[in-house]
């Protein structure tokens, strides 16, 4: 019966396949940082494992490193078998872990997406800059142009009024019409 419940979260294939009751914690002790070395019966060390599965939650075993691809049979407990309490505290641990993960992934993909639409945005800010500094640009030179051709414009009307009365005075005879 234990060998059958380990065996639920034991290999990276089925820890993946468990989706989504994956492990809330690594469910491999690194192998190969412990001596002396125990070997299966194939012959090669064997890595220490953790269950996550609802009977055995965090209990730590050793099987063959290919037990889910054709392996020995080698299983061995490491840890006693947990108690009704500490198994329902352990599940319910690992359930919160893994919801928190959830809500988490889901936070954080939220938060990609409105940093990306800031961006954007602040793209479109910089261009909306730019063309309003362009407009307020040209709009200075408009003025400045209708200025200039109204100050044009005084300046000819002076002159033309001087010439007016310059030939009104000294030439005035010429415009007299015969009584
Ligand atoms: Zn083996």
């Amino acid at each position: 019966m234990e060998t059958t419940a380990g065996s639920t979260s034991s290999g990276t294939s089925m820890a993946r396949s468990r989706s989504p009751r994956s492990s809330p914690i690594p469910y491999r002790v690194p192998p190969f940082e412990y001596t002396p070395a125990v070997n299966c019966y194939c012959g090669q060390k064997t890595p220490k494992w953790i269950s996550w599965s609802d009977r055995n939650p965090g209990r730590r075993y050793r099987s063959c490193y290919r037990n889910q691809a054709g392996g020995c049979s080698l299983w061995v407990w490491l840890d006693p078998e947990p108690t009704d309490w500490q198994r329902q505290v352990l599940v319910d641990l690992r359930d919160a872990v893994k919801s928190l993960r959830t809500t988490n992934r889901a936070l954080q993909m939220e938060k990609n997406e409105l940093e990306a639409e800031k961006h954007e945005l602040e793209v479109l800010l910089q261009e909306a800059q730019v063309k309003h500094a362009e407009s307020v640009e040209k709009e200075l030179e408009a003025r400045a142009l209708v200025k200039e051709l109204e100050a044009r414009a005084l300046v000819k009307e002076k002159g033309s009024k001087h010439i007016q009365s310059t030939m009104t005075r000294c030439c005035g005879w010429q415009f007299r019409w015969p009584c």
